[in-house]
């Protein structure tokens, strides 16, 4: 069986060339044949990375009773969420449009799906109260008492978690830190104790758990058991004060590198689970969990082609057909993702080169990486972006009217559209003159 890390290189015989070539694949499917089908720019995802990892996920956390509800915004396509839903797990939601996604790729997933975010709307709440969701987690007094009287009107009863704020540094990137007490996010210990209060007097809400996420692309697991150790010591108080605490939903934000170095999943998976399990030990929780990047993170390239080389003021250039409309990360956190040719030959590989790789945008912000070293690539050669399978496709936008490229789905040896190029017909579809 194929064994992820799924973007591999392989060698491929052919008389045409004198020198042994190399060429990336994914699982069993040449990069370099995908480019050719569908045109670059393209996104190829390996389904059996992403069940590989979320069963792995899984796995880690068997000492608890827990349900992965893998966070939607980090990859949305309705393909993975099926995939998701398939190997058996939940969701999490942000907004009612991913509510709709899953519902449309699993109709049977609504009684799976955890609700976060600052500020749900009146329909949004309604939406997911009809569908049935397992969980809301609530992150404000006022959007308590609008969940409150919405679920009344709709005579339904809505289970609820307050959102946290621990008030906990996490070291990552501050626009992707939520649990400092500064933070939009989540509600003070101190005052969500009246929040549970008031949860617990209405009818139409079922007071169900406590919920924290401190943030994104978290390496460091003594955060994560930071923040639940404070949770936990909630816990116990709000049970004190008579509150049935079912569940305790820890969040998301596991790390994955991005430097190219492939350290064991499982074991980063397991540490984790420990940091996060350990401080609810004793307390018979049900624990979910809401990892997005760890999911489907590694398990994502974005292809690209170099369409020309230049040098300016000395530095060199490498135009490639990629922008920052496909891929943000860089521009938005100061991502360094790692990129690589498809093809490795040896001439190539003797004349290192400093470059900055580009896109097309007319904004220096375009960028996917400066002054790194790459092997000589010429003009029409085709380069792999890493590690761009989260917060890709899902960051993408029609920045410059460009269109947004087509996804790719391979599963072991086949591959399959899951989403096609958009055409110029796609961008004025809404617009009226
Ligand atoms: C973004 C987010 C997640 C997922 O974060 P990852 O870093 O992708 O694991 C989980 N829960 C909530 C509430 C989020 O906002």
């Amino acid at each position: 069986m194929i064994r992820p890390p799924s973007f591999a290189y392989r060698r491929i015989v052919s008389s045409a060339v004198r020198h042994p070539e190399r060429e990336l694949f994914c699982d069993a499917v040449p990069l370099a044949g995908l480019a050719e089908e569908y045109g670059t720019p393209l996104y190829v995802y390996s389904a059996l990375a992403i069940r590989t990892r979320l069963s792995a996920f899984d796995a880690a956390f068997r000492g608890i009773r827990h349900t992965v509800c893998y966070s939607v915004k980090a990859n949305s396509s309705l393909a993975i969420l099926r995939l998701v839903a398939r190997a058996g797990h939940g969701f999490d939601i942000v907004s009612g449009g991913e509510l709709e996604r899953v519902l449309w790729a699993s109709p049977r997933s609504a009684s799976r799906i955890v609700f976060s975010g600052v500020g749900k709307t009146r329909d949004e709440i309604t939406r997911a109260l009809r569908a049935g969701i397992l969980l809301f987690n609530v992150e404000s007094a006022s959007e308590l008492r609008v969940l409150a009287e919405t679920a009344e009107r709709f005579n339904r009863q809505a289970r609820v978690a307050i959102r946290v704020n621990p008030d906990l540094p996490a070291k990552t990137h501050p626009y992707i830190s939520t649990g400092l007490r500064h933070h939009k996010f989540g509600v003070p210990i101190p005052d969500a104790e009246r929040l549970y209060a008031e949860a617990a007097r209405h009818p139409a809400l079922r007071v169900a758990g406590v919920s924290v996420h401190i943030g994104s692309q978290i390496s460091d697991v003594r955060s994560f058991a930071a923040a639940i150790e404070r949770v936990a010591s909630f816990v116990v108080r709000l049970r004190r004060a008579g509150h049935s605490i079912h569940y305790v939903d820890g969040g998301g934000g596991l790390a994955i590198p991005y430097n190219g170095s492939r350290p064991d999943f499982r074991r980063q998976f397991s540490a984790y689970a420990r940091a996060v399990s350990r401080p609810l030990r004793g307390l018979g929780v049900h624990l979910l969990l809401e990892p997005g990047r760890a999911i489907v993170g590694p398990a994502g390239v974005l292809l690209t082609r170099v369409l020309y080389r230049k040098t300016n003021g000395g530095r060199r250039f490498l135009i490639v057909d990629a922008a920052m409309n496909d891929l943000i990360r860089p521009t938005l956190y100061g991502a360094q993702h790692e990129i690589v040719p498809v093809r490795l030959t040896h001439a190539g590989a003797a004349r290192g080169e400093k470059t900055d790789v580009v896109g097309p945008i007319c904004e220096t912000g375009d960028f996917f990486a400066r002054r790194i070293h790459l092997p000589g690539i010429p003009e029409g050669a085709l380069l792999a972006i890493l590690d761009t399978g989260a917060y890709g496709a899902s960051l993408g936008s029609n920045l410059n009217s460009r269109l947004k490229p087509p996804e790719i789905l391979v599963d072991g040896r086949s591959a399959r559209r899951i989403r096609r190029r958009e055409r110029a017909g796609d961008l004025i579809r809404l617009e009226s003159l």
